[in-house]
């Protein structure tokens, strides 16, 4: 099909499609607006973009052949996957310049070795299926968030995600034992050998992996897979603050290595859900300021978690470390608690607009960070209301700071968040901390990594770019300028 001829397209991009329709099947190329419309606005809905088409390659060698034509046309791609980003990282720019790559189709279970403990999987498969199949041969993708029946294997990696059980197994990064790319002149880079040692130069599975998009795409990879959890232990516990909470976890890692989570929630985060589920109840009757969920798991059926969990909450409350808890006592309870905690963003966003912070810093400096910088935001912007929850054990958390009450949603996306952002980021890179946890940067922080990044970072971010993408196609807006007076 060649492009509509009422169709006032940015010339190359007509030219590109002309080209592609040559030679890819045409089901690769999507131009329905209403097909296209789901993928361009980001799930947050803060970012809008356009675009007339969308490709969906079924193979590596597609991808290929769009790349080399999108080279050849200079036409900017925009590599997605699910489009779970929370910042942005996968809307294409609003003046409609540049495709979608969608690698959604692409879906195909390499290969799947137990004994080897990997799994090789296109960039499409989506994070709950790759569960199911690691589950099918007696294995686990210990890897999960809360949009595991969206996000696909591609965009897990180029995001470099981390999630719920970062504590014992790490990100994305730890469990990727190797990719495969497509780079954007359209060569191959083939890294799925599963190398235990690699030492030739600089790790370019490794460059990719959290790149977001702006130095190619990845079209496979091979996944670490470790043994399923026999037995599991899931304890809700009400105590009085971080500290508390950092010296329960100590307690918990010096008894335990397999503490998989260990998440932190204030007093108004549960209030917020317990609003928001009509069927939720409060774990524990105490109405303590902070609360942790905390899992343990054993991968050998004879073990006995609870008995662990119940030992070091025992002593905990002896010692009146903590103020309540209990064990869950089936695993419905135990996907109970959890479903409290995977409901806090959706609970905080209907309480009103807030701005988002996905923050590090020292797991040792966590704790002082929540409650410090909480109150100087307090007194920094009276009426907004400023806390944080989320993994104390990897030092990341989600740090909010809600909108005062009535507020105008268009003043506060537009003139308020900017202020409040880069103060809160301020508190965060004073406390040796970064800007995103596990996020990543998109287009919603690109201009905060440049504001409080130092020229090092910066001279080497923008460097490599240049020199994978000379062109500037592959995601163009996003992460990295390479016009050092560009920090939109
Ligand atoms: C409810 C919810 C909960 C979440 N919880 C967490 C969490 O706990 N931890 C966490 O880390 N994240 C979390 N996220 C964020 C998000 O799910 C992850 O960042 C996920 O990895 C993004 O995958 P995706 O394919 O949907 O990415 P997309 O939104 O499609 O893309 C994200 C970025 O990756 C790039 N990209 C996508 N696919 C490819 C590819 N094949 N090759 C090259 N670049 C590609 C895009 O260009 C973009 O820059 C959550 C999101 C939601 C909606």
């Amino acid at each position: 099909m060649n492009w509509p001829q009422d169709n006032d397209m940015i010339p190359a991009l007509a030219r590109f499609h002309d080209h592609l329709s040559g030679i890819l099947p045409p089901r690769a190329l999507v131009t329905d607006p209403e097909l296209i419309a789901p993928w361009l606005v980001d799930w947050r809905r803060r970012y809008h973009g356009h675009a007339d088409l969308m490709i969906e390659p079924a193979d590596t060698a597609q991808v290929q052949a769009v790349v080399r034509a999108a080279a050849t046309y200079g036409v900017p791609l925009v590599p997605q996957g699910g489009n779970s980003s929370m910042v942005g990282g996968a809307t294409p720019p609003a003046d409609g310049s540049a495709a979608i790559l969608s690698l959604r189709r692409m879906k195909r279970m390499r290969a799947l070795d137990a004994d080897a403990g990997l799994a090789v999987a296109e960039a499409g498969v989506i994070l709950a299926d790759l569960h199911d199949a690691a589950l099918y041969v007696g294995r686990r993708f210990p890897l999960t968030l809360g949009a595991r029946g969206s996000a696909p294997v591609g965009g897990l990696v180029s995001t470099n995600a981390g999630g719920t059980q970062v504590l014992r197994f790490g990100t994305m990064r730890g469990l990727v034992a190797g990719v495969e790319a497509v780079l954007p002149d359209g060569a191959l880079h083939d890294g799925l050998s599963p190398l235990k040692k690699d030492n030739r130069g600089y790790d370019l599975n490794h460059l990719l992996i959290g790149a977001e998009g702006t130095l190619g795409v990845i079209t496979a990879a091979a996944l670490r897979l470790v043994p399923t959890v026999a037995a599991r232990a899931v304890a809700w516990v009400a105590l009085g603050t971080p500290d508390d909470a950092l010296a329960l976890l100590r307690r918990f890692q010096a008894a335990s290595e397999a503490v998989e989570s260990f998440e932190l929630l204030p007093r108004e985060s549960l209030a917020a859900v317990l609003a928001y589920l009509p069927d939720a109840r409060a774990p524990v009757a105490a109405d303590a300021p902070w609360h942790v969920l905390v899992e343990i798991t054993d991968d050998d059926p004879a073990a006995n978690p609870a008995a662990l969990v119940e030992r070091v909450l025992a002593a905990a409350l002896h010692d009146a470390l903590i103020r309540d808890a209990t064990i869950a006592a089936s695993e419905a309870q135990a996907d109970a608690f959890w479903r409290i905690r995977e409901s806090i963003s959706d609970a905080e966003r209907a309480t009103g607009p807030a701005a988002q912070h996905d923050i590090s810093v020292p797991v040792e400096a966590m704790p002082r960070f929540m409650v410090e910088a909480a109150a100087a935001c307090d007194a920094r912007f009276p009426g907004m209301r400023a806390s944080g929850f989320g993994h104390l054990g990897d030092g990341n958390v989600h740090f909010h700071v809600r909108a005062a009450r009535g507020a105008d949603p268009a003043y506060w996306y537009g003139e308020q968040v900017p202020v409040v952002s880069a103060f809160v980021h301020d508190l965060v890179i004073a406390a040796g901390g970064s800007i995103s946890a596990e996020h990543g940067i998109g287009q919603m922080k690109r201009g905060e990594l440049a504001r409080t990044s130092s020229p090092a970072r910066m001279g080497a971010l923008r460097a490599i770019k240049r020199a994978l993408d000379p062109q500037l196609l592959f995601n163009p807006g996003k992460l990295v300028s390479v016009d050092p007076s560009d920090v939109r």
